[in-house]
């Protein structure tokens, strides 16, 4: 006779950071049952970064002082300490998760896709290759890396997606990259310090700075220096201006912009235009917001379906983005909090998050602007 699987108090989808960050946070509450699955291996989107991309939030140990470091997914470790680099790649990032992950017992099941997921008696049934999993609590961590956004334009399909290998390869002449945020400029420093002539069209123009200090809408440091860098080859233009159309004509691709202009160049052009909340299977278990990103309550849990919570850079609240590392981790404690209490466990130990600067309830003061 088949038999009922036994219920998890919960189950984490995704083992980036905001999986294995949220899992490091369950596993500090006494007794509560859990799991991560994974579709590929722990840290897989930094494994599949292109070669040439960094972080761009540096890493530095802190930790002692109060201050952790920024790529941090638990109190106690630090990148920066265990692997030696101040800006990590891809591969080395996906090092510290899985050591992370092995240091603190994290039960993680590899090449376990969650496939769909549907409401149960004690709260969800996740179906995986590996067989269906009852859990109480459901946190979707699926990241947005594979649901980039290609830009609504005709011709949309001539475009490389910058998260792809084809948008890093050497290109001779004139480059278009579309999208003037942290992603675009660093393609479009790249192929001008390798000798193209590259032109970003962006008309929210990211690259000036503004009066904000939230690193979601202003270039980081390092990507400001580069930029300063390559517009001093005189390789590189910034045009303020959305692209609307994309044709080939022969050997060269036409952009027509919303200036009335068109720019013709030599390779294929390159869209940055950022990701989607990439939900999967639970995308119908959110209520979206008018901008289209899910709507979550104030423990960052769908609003449709209680149980199911968000982690990861996908979280918004009001104008709030959460879309770094340092950013998102602040709700990690927070949602194991909310999901041990619930289980009736001791959630005490996840203080430590807070002592350490990684756990924010009040998020009003989320929004204070550097005064210089
Ligand atoms: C080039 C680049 C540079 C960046 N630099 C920085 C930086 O310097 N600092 C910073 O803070 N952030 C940076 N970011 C953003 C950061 O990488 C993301 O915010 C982060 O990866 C999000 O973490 P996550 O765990 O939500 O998603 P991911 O890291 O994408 O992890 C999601 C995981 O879920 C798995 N998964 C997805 N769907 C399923 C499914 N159905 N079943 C099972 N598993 C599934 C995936 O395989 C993946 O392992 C950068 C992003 C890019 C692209």
């Amino acid at each position: 006779m088949p038999t009922e699987p036994q219920a998890l108090d919960a189950l984490v989808v995704g083992a980036g950071p905001a999986g294995i960050g949220t899992a490091l946070a369950l596993a500090a509450i006494p007794d509560l049952t859990f799991g991560v699955l994974e579709r590929g291996q722990i840290g897989q989107t930094f494994l599949d970064w292109p070669a040439e991309q960094t972080f761009l939030t540096p890493s530095f140990t802190g930790n002692g002082f109060g201050a952790t470091d920024l790529n941090a997914v638990h109190p106690e470790t630090s990148p920066a300490f265990s692997l030696g680099v101040d800006y990590l790649t891809g591969p080395q990032y996906a090092k510290y998760l899985r050591s992370v992950a092995a240091h603190f017992r994290v039960p993680v099941l590899d090449d376990a896709e969650v496939t769909a997921v549907a409401r149960h008696e004690q709260g969800f049934e996740i179906r995986c290759r590996r067989g269906p999993v009852v859990a109480r609590s459901l946190v979707w961590a699926g990241g947005e890396f594979h649901h980039p956004l290609k830009p609504r334009i005709s011709g949309s399909g001539f475009a490389d997606l910058a998260h792809t290998a084809e948008a890093w390869e050497p290109r001779a002449g004139r480059v278009l990259v579309i999208g003037g945020y942290e992603s675009g400029v660093d393609l479009a420093c790249h192929h001008a310090e390798r000798g193209a002539h590259v032109t970003v069209v962006d008309g929210s123009t990211p690259w000036d700075a503004g009066t904000g200090s939230d690193p979601s809408f202003r270039l980081a440091p390092r990507s400001r220096i580069r930029l300063a860098t390559a517009l001093d080859t005189g390789r590189l233009d910034l045009v303020d201006a959305h692209a609307n159309g994309i044709k080939r004509a022969g050997t060269e691709w036409t952009v027509s912009l919303d200036n009335g202009t068109r720019l013709r160049v030599d390779s294929r052009p390159i869209a940055a235009t950022g990701y989607g909340p990439g939900l999967g299977p639970v995308d119908k278990l959110f209520a979206r917001r008018p901008d289209g990103w899910p709507e979550l309550d104030e423990d960052d849990q769908s609003t449709l379906v209680p149980g199911l919570f968000l982690s990861g850079p996908a979280i918004r609240h009001a104008g709030l983005k959460f879309c770094f590392i340092y950013k998102f981790r602040q709700r990690f404690a927070h949602v194991a909090r909310v999901i041990g209490e619930r289980a009736g466990k001791d959630v005490g130990a996840l203080e430590a998050w807070r002592t350490a600067g990684m756990l924010t309830d009040d998020l009003s003061c989320c929004g204070v602007e550097c005064a210089c």
